[in-house]
This record gives C-alpha cells, sequence and structure tokens, in this order.
C-alpha cells in the first residue's frame, strides 16, 4: 500500500504541477519589429519579428525561435506544446497517460513517478511469485495446481510483467537522459543530426542539476480574472497601432479587418503545427541581446555560471 502511495503521490504532482508554462507576452516585442520589404502582399509591407534570434550558451552560440503564438523568442530548451498550446520551459514532451506537459517544474516527479511504477511493478510479481513458491511447498506440489489455487497471483504476474516493458524501459530511458542531460525532445530531434550537447556538464552534475536545483516558482497565476486582452486581440491591435503610426501605409478599416482575421487564423493553425525549437547557430551576427527576463529563467540559471567562465576565460 505505501509503495502504490508513492507512485500516487507522483502521478499527482506530475499532472497537477505547471510544467514551466511561459506566459504569453500581449503583444510582440517591439525592439524587435520591423517592415519587412521582401514580403509585399498588395503593395503593403508587413511589419515582420525576426523568425529566431541568436543568445550565448555556455559560451556557445544558439539560435531562439520566435513563437508566434505565444508572441515571444522561446529560451533555449523550451518549445511549444502543441497540445497544450503553450511555451514550456526545458520541454521534455507531453506525456497523453499523466495528460499533461513534462518540463522542468515537474520532470523529477514524472521520473519519480515512472521509476516508483517499475519498482512497484518488480515487487508485486516477486510477491506473486513467492505466494506461489509458498502454495508449492505447502499443500499444492505442482506449480499448476498452486496457479489453480491462486488466479489472482496469475493475473497480477501477468499484468506486471506487461508494465514493466514499459515502465521499465522507459526509467532506463530517462536515467540515460537526465545522466547526459538531454530532453526526450533534443534527444529524438538532434541524434539524427549529431549535434553538440552544450547542455552536458558531466554525470554527476546533469543528475544534480535534475534533482537537486530548487525548482522556480510558477510564472502564472491560474486564479487571475481572465482579460479580454489576454485572447490576443490587443496584440493585434498593437500592431494595427504601429503600422499605422508608420503612416505611409493606409488601408481601408474592412480590408485591415480581414487581414486580422487571416493572421489570427494564420497564427493558431501554425500554433497547432509547430512544435519546433531552436537550433544550433552557426551565424555571430545577428541579435546578441538576451531579454533580461529570460536571464531569471531557471533552466539557463544552470548553465549560465559555466558560459560566464567559458566567455571571460
Ligand atoms: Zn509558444
Ligand atoms: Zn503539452
Amino acid at each position: 500500500m505505501c509503495g502504490q502511495g508513492k507512485v500516487l503521490v507522483a502521478l499527482m504532482l506530475t499532472s497537477a504541477r505547471d510544467p514551466g508554462i511561459i506566459p504569453r507576452s500581449l503583444q510582440p516585442p517591439e525592439e524587435e519589429l520591423s517592415f519587412d520589404s521582401t514580403s509585399i502582399v498588395d503593395s503593403t509591407p508587413s511589419l515582420h519579428v525576426p523568425r529566431t534570434k541568436e543568445v550565448m550558451v555556455n559560451g556557445l552560440p544558439m539560435k531562439v525561435k520566435y513563437c508566434d503564438t505565444c508572441m515571444l523568442y522561446r529560451p533555449p530548451r523550451c518549445s511549444h506544446c502543441s497540445i497544450c498550446n503553450n511555451c514550456v520551459e526545458r520541454f521534455d514532451h507531453h506525456c497523453p497517460w499523466v495528460g499533461q506537459c513534462i518540463g522542468l517544474r515537474n520532470y523529477r516527479y514524472f521520473f519519480f513517478f515512472v521509476s516508483s511504477s517499475s519498482v512497484l511493478c518488480i515487487y508485486v510479481f516477486a510477491m506473486c511469485a513467492l505466494y506461489i513458491k509458498f502454495l508449492m511447498d505447502g499443500d499444492y506440489p505442482s506449480v499448476w495446481m498452486a496457479l489453480k489455487k491462486s488466479p489472482a497471483s496469475v493475473v497480477l504476474m501477468i499484468y506486471c510483467f506487461l508494465s514493466l516493458w514499459f515502465v521499465g524501459g522507459l526509467t532506463g530511458f530517462h536515467i540515460y537522459l537526465i545522466s547526459s542531460n538531454q530532453t526526450t525532445y533534443e534527444n529524438f530531434r538532434y541524434r539524427a543530426d549529431k549535434r553538440l550537447n552544450i547542455f552536458d556538464q558531466g554525470c554527476l552534475s546533469n543528475i544534480v542539476e535534475v534533482f537537486c536545483n530548487k525548482i522556480r516558482p510558477s510564472r502564472n497565476d491560474f486564479r487571475a480574472i481572465v482579460q479580454d486582452s489576454v485572447l490576443g486581440f490587443s496584440s493585434m491591435n498593437r500592431l494595427q497601432e504601429l503600422e499605422d503610426n508608420s503612416g505611409s501605409y493606409p488601408r481601408s478599416k474592412v480590408q485591415d479587418e480581414v487581414d486580422i482575421t487571416g493572421e489570427i487564423l494564420k497564427i493558431s493553425q501554425r500554433g497547432n503545427i509547430e512544435i519546433s525549437d531552436e537550433e544550433m547557430g552557426g551565424n555571430t551576427k545577428g541579435f546578441p541581446s538576451f531579454s533580461s527576463d529570460w536571464k531569471s529563467v531557471g533552466a539557463i540559471d544552470a548553465h549560465s555560471k559555466k558560459g560566464v567562465e567559458l566567455e571571460s576565460a
């Protein structure tokens, strides 16, 4: 019962915690806005936010992508979950069994859940086998007679054996990921490219980072009253305002509404499809500045010290 309780507590902590959702920005970063003269549609230049921006991680350049849905540049290791429709810090994967994203704030609980499930499966299987052995040592000399005496043990053993393939495999895989400081997403995405893992700080440090680093408080107030602006209309109006203020690109009101509706549709469609993330960069020109807000992100904090050392060396 105690083992089952631990599994259930770990499951609850995994599914009920904020995985590290980054609150959406109400408007695109103004300092990055520029008129895109290359994509002229109907002779009207459109406001354009650069798709990528370069930041330094552990002294190495890394490209981070702009998220159209959340209207922000994703911090390193962050990705937009197409199911939850949110940008999640240190995005690992979306777990359909738990019904939640696995990210920076609930990864260790997810690992406890998976590993304790494996231990529970092994324990139940072993106890059932032991019980069958006791029966055989007693009044039921053959295996067949002992199994017939306790069909529940047979069912449990089959169930645990099958489950162990799944949760045991998952536990082994995540032990490998933790020791090499990778997320499931990075492993699947970058393995084929054979890219350098710039987050790897050595096995012990990687394990300490996952299990011993303090988990930051959530950046979201889920009990706050929803404002109209959260729906994205204010940001669209802001874009509109900026375009109007530029003075030289008048449009008719009807045309604007059609464009805005189209953009909302495009953005929502893109948001549903997009799960792509940052890419390692080679070009050192571009956008070296990194928002001060991002510097507070735990995923970056964990690595920034090493980065500073490398940069200053
Ligand atoms: Zn996003
Ligand atoms: Zn998700």
